[in-house]
């Protein structure tokens, strides 16, 4: 895509720090850096984010993934990673090609974190397993 920002780094037309690149696959560093180290990994082909991605280049690049993770693991004393795909505004996604984060995490006291709110305990037996059909309705899954 002409003016897709992470196409021009795949083209070299705009500089980035790259860590990993094969004929499918890019990682480089998060301009942001969250936490230190803090890595985006994407697909060379541009898809717009995982509604878009074909099964092909999801495998191709999520294949690559455990590889770049553990490099980071042993370039840093990190103690855990978090593994972030953004998919569309309203989930922040800002850039629209693609791309899987990689945040290493050094501490609980971390420039990252995640609101997870446990509704277990509104737990509806009956709604549940509507969700669950209307989801393997569309999977055509029994
Ligand atoms: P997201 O919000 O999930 O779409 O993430 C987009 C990420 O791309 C952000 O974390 C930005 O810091 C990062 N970013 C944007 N432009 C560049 C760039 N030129 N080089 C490296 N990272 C970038
Ligand atoms: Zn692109």
């Amino acid at each position: 895509m002409d003016d897709c920002i992470f196409c021009k780094i795949v083209r070299g037309e705009i500089p980035s720090e790259k860590v990993y690149e094969d004929d499918q696959v890019l990682a480089f560093l998060d301009l942001s850096q969250v936490t230190k180290g803090h890595t985006l990994v994407i697909p060379k082909k541009h898809a717009r984010n995982v509604f878009d991605l074909p099964p092909e280049t999801a495998a191709e690049l999520f294949r690559r993934i455990p590889k770049i993770a553990n490099a980071l693991k042993t370039a840093f004393p990190l103690e855990g990673m978090n593994i972030l795909n953004n998919n569309e505004e309203i989930a922040s996604q800002t850039v629209f090609h693609c791309h899987i984060h990689l945040i290493p995490r050094y501490s609980k006291k971390d420039d990252f974190g995640l609101i997870w709110k446990d509704n277990s305990d509104t737990y509806d037996e009956e709604e549940f397993k509507k969700r669950a059909e209307a989801i393997r309705e569309q999977l055509k899954y029994t």
